[in-house]
């Protein structure tokens, strides 16, 4: 048996075929094109989805599901996008709209909540009960894994972690319209933001030259001056490494999850990553008990969302 799992985002849409052993065999991509309307942007996912069956030699007969991960808010076992503005789909009965194509069961659910369910199904979290997946990125995302499935909310909005604040009345402003989101401090965005910034005011860092000039620089950056011995880049990365250990510390108040996986890009530098979240979350823990909260990075990269869609199904 072989599962479909689709990244559908607002400028792209991927299409995985997934084996039994969590194994992406096929893949498929092709243009969101999103102002062409819904009806138009999952005719042509219906066609990437037999494009991975042609490609492996399999018919419709041989996949269990389909299950999509889209940006903003869906029904899940409904299979219905409740709301994306990427997409420009509102009340997108994408069930029903796919089926006109492929017969097949559908279900949809939020991006970051299904490249979350990934991470528990094969990833960093396998195995592990609850869990809760921070991504860092052009945001901050979230998914809650509880009792072994995606938590959305009662009305499917769960998760937006990265819009918790940790800075009441003069924090930095965020698109959502409250200050102080965590997000404005702890994205991948804001590492980068806060390098530039400390770059003009200690020109003499090494971040600029080995970034060529402030504007190249990024998140990568930061961790190459620390490796060259860069006290300014240090500081930096310690500063926001709180501000991400912060809200983790919050996470786990509310939570107390098995564990906490970070992932996005920034991911990749592993425990040069967690290693320091680790050590402040454990001076923040409530009444100074001991962290049993495992924290640790991400391991699938960008086909956690593409596995954690195809088994959608399984953990409904
Ligand atoms: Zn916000």
């Amino acid at each position: 048996m072989f599962y479909i799992g689709i990244d559908l985002g607002g400028t792209t849409i991927k299409v995985g075929l997934v084996d039994e052993n969590y194994t992406i065999v096929q893949t498929a991509v092709g243009p969101t094109l999103p102002e062409r309307g819904a009806e138009a942007v999952l005719k042509d996912t219906a066609d990437l989805c037999f494009e991975v069956l042609n490609k492996q030699g399999i018919s419709v007969e041989d996949i269990d599901s389909i299950g999509i991960g889209s940006p903003g808010m869906a029904i899940p076992k409904e299979g219905i996008i409740k709301h994306a503005n990427n997409l420009k789909f509102d009340n997108v009965d994408v069930r029903g709209i796919l089926n006109k194509h492929i017969d097949l069961p559908v279900y949809v659910d939020n991006d970051a909540n299904v490249a979350g369910l990934g991470e528990v199904i094969c990833g960093a979290a396998k195995g592990k009960n609850s869990a809760i997946v921070v991504t860092l990125g052009t945001g901050v995302g979230g998914a809650i894994i509880l009792d072994g499935k995606i938590f959305g909310g009662a009305f499917f909005g769960a998760g937006e972690i990265g819009h918790t604040t940790i800075r009441f009345g003069d924090g930095r402003q965020c698109s959502c319209g409250r200050t102080g989101c965590w997000e404005q401090y702890a994205s991948a965005n804001a590492l980068i933001s806060d390098a530039k910034e400390a770059s003009e005011k200690f020109p003499h860092t090494k971040m600029i030259a080995i970034a060529n000039g402030i504007e190249n620089i990024n998140a990568k950056i930061v961790f190459d001056a620390i490796e060259a011995g860069d006290e300014t880049a240090q500081d930096v990365l310690n500063q926001y490494l709180k501000y991400v250990a912060h809200g983790v510390t919050n996470l786990i108040n509310v939570l107390q999850p098995e564990i906490v996986v970070i992932g996005g890009g920034v991911s990749a530098q592993k425990e040069k990553l967690t290693d320091p979240i680790k050590t402040f979350v454990q001076e923040e823990m409530y009444g100074g008990l001991k962290l049993d909260t495992e924290i640790t990075y991400a391991t699938l990269g960008n086909d956690a969302g593409i596995i954690g869609a195809a088994f959608l199904a399984k953990y409904l």
